[in-house]
């Protein structure tokens, strides 16, 4: 036994988030759960494990899939070798000699592994108990140091990430100090699944991803459609209120273009393969940046002119590898809310300031609280002058003074060609969501040669700014969707009320309700069917629509309605027109 190697070299070590002990913690539970399904399952390979955040997982190569039953024997096994509290034993060797023993053990994953180094190489080990593993650690001193564990799921993942190779038996757990911290996560997991927007997705009748169409592929459904719709209204109006102007620009485009602004040089993986028109080779757009710069590039531009300000909810589309999707979270074609401004070096910090106040405005419509970070200049490589990156970087930190808002230093988290501006949304159970992000650009302005004239008569380059404040459509919903629970306020929900009539003799009054509340701009149905009163209310329930409008003989005979608002209860008997008043009005103050 040795000593254990320095962790000098282990920047995952040090950012892993919870510290340097949690890494250690999770990272033993991790060996506990190998040793304990190797033991159990002696025909299993296994290929690695690390702690990710919140936990850790082991791959496994296994001809069955595991059961529930098997995790729960699995989880009993590692507490038994929990409490047989075994070393962490330290053992460095040599390449050559674990070759040969990971061969006459059939173990391939881990020959991959060692495959990786050179002949004659050093690697090192982990041992606890009779299980053995290729590890750089670190671990704590024995088994019994870990405590409170748990195993959450399995999951299929493919060896490597790499959709062409086998899939392995993904098994996940997490662990913590103590039990209550424990608890508290696990209720966290299940609030979280409860909200899990692509359960919501499928509950609420608001999206589809379909294998015939291609993974990571949106279909809005109706009434998924129609919250994009309101919220995408409210986002032009207030852009347009804030002298911004909106512009379309194509979905596809001639190479030459992207060679122009180097998206080939630099994006060419996120980027899908050329399609020939006319013997030439064009892209589906993975930006909408440079079809902005043609648009500013047809006349000339005096500083009188700027800032300009151009807005399009534009539709990307950019390779994830299949393994990343997430429903509509993490996706293959997505609509940014992307905006690009043209302005002089003065004007920076008023747009910045500007941006900042549009997208506070945003986010608060949404109940978002939100946190700010400053990404200053990578360190390696980046393009354009040390002094505009500190010009640039100084004019997004003095908007952020000025507007007051509390931000954090990411030092060399910048973009190669920009400082920026990366914002997070906390939700309602207190995840936290990279949406908004601001952007100097210090390069395609003099790849594309954008220039105005200045004051003095001559020719200077533009300043660009990106920026998308919700980030994309897609995305932006998914969340909102988590973050309300699918319980949609007044103002976005797709249906905000539905007429259920008490009996057969309230259907003709219902129905004539509806269509009034209808004509009075209400997002409303009727649930005409033939169908129990109370059946009829469980299903808009479930459908947490905000607001259900029953109607009886008495309501007909008086021309009211007696409506019950979710969250509150049935409210006092009113007029048609009182009630109609009441949602115009949630739906002006966004409630
Ligand atoms: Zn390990
Ligand atoms: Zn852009």
């Amino acid at each position: 036994m040795s000593m254990e190697p320095s962790l000098e070299d282990r920047p995952d070590v040090a950012a892993y988030p919870g510290g340097e002990e949690l890494y250690r913690l999770r990272h033993s539970t991790a060996h506990v759960l190998a040793s304990a399904v190797t033991e159990l399952f002696p025909e299993v390979k296994v290929a690695g494990g690390p702690p990710v955040e919140g936990g850790f997982y082991y791959d496994f190569a296994k001809p069955t899939p595991f059961t529930p039953e098997d995790l729960e024997q699995i989880e009993a096994r590692m507490r038994e070798i929990v409490a047989a509290d075994q070393p962490f034993e330290y053992i460095e060797t040599t390449v050559d000699e674990a070759r040969a023993r990971f061969a006459a053990a059939s173990e391939k994953y881990k020959l991959h592994f060692l495959s990786m180094i050179p002949d004659g190489g050093k690697v090192t080990y982990y041992q606890s108990g009779r299980f053995l593993d290729l590890c750089r650690g670190p671990h704590l001193a024995s088994t019994g140091r870990v405590r409170a564990f748990k195993i959450t799921h399995v999951a299929g993942a493919y060896w490597l990430g790499n959709e062409r190779n086998e899939m392995l038996q993904r098994i996940y757990g997490t662990a913590f100090p103590t039990q209550q911290e424990l608890d508290e996560h696990l209720k966290h997991i299940e609030e979280a699944l409860k909200r899990d927007h692509r359960r919501l997705g499928r509950e609420l009748d608001l999206f589809s991803v379909h294998d015939e169409v291609g993974p990571g592929l949106v279909h809005w459904h109706p009434k998924g459609g129609m919250l994009r719709h309101l919220i995408e209204e409210f986002w032009q109006a207030e852009h347009l209120r804030r002298g911004y102007q909106l512009v379309y620009t194509p979905h596809i485009a001639s190479e030459r273009l992207y060679q122009i602004s180097g998206h080939l040089e630099n994006y060419a993986d996120l980027m899908y393969s050329p399609m020939d028109i006319d013997g030439q080779p064009y892209r589906v757009k993975p930006m909408n940046c440079p079809g902005h710069i043609m648009i500013y590039q047809t006349r000339k531009h005096s500083y009188r002119d700027l800032p300009l300000r151009y807005a399009e909810l534009g539709t990307v589309y950019r390779y994830e590898r299949s393994g990343v999707l997430h429903g509509m979270e993490r996706v293959r074609g997505f609509t940014q809310d992307d905006s690009h401004i043209f302005c002089t070096p003065e004007q920076l910090e008023d747009e910045v300031l500007g941006i900042l106040d549009l997208m506070d405005f945003l986010l608060k419509a949404f109940h978002y609280e939100y946190v700010c970070y400053l990404a200053t200049r990578p360190k390696e490589k980046y393009l354009g002058s040390e002094e505009e990156w500190a010009f640039a970087t100084e004019a997004l930190r003095k908007a952020l003074v000025r507007r007051g808002l509390p931000y954090e230093l990411d030092e060399g988290g910048g973009a190669f060609y920009a400082p920026k501006i990366d914002v997070k949304l906390r939700d309602a159970i207190g995840r936290e969501w990279q949406c908004p992000t601001i952007q100097v650009d210090l390069n395609l302005p003099k790849r594309f040669g954008v220039h105005y004239t200045a004051a003095d008569g001559k020719d200077h380059e533009v300043v660009m700014v990106h920026r998308a404040l919700f980030g994309s459509m897609e995305r932006f919903v998914g969340i909102y969707v988590e973050h309300t629970g699918g319980e949609f306020p007044v103002w976005v929900a797709p249906v905000q009320a539905v007429v259920i009539p008490a009996n057969s003799k309230a259907t003709e009054y219902a129905a004539d309700t509806a269509r009034l509340l209808k004509e009075g701009g209400l997002r409303v149905e009727a649930d005409l069917r033939d169908d129990k009163m109370n059946a009829k209310i469980r299903d808009a329930e479930l459908a947490k629509i905000p607001y259900m409008v029953v109607v009886g003989p008495r309501e007909a005979e008086a021309g009211t309605v007696a409506p019950r608002r979710k969250g509150e209860g049935q409210l006092e008997p009113m007029t048609r027109e009182a009630f109609l008043e009441r949602v115009r009005r949630e739906t002006r103050e966004r409630t």
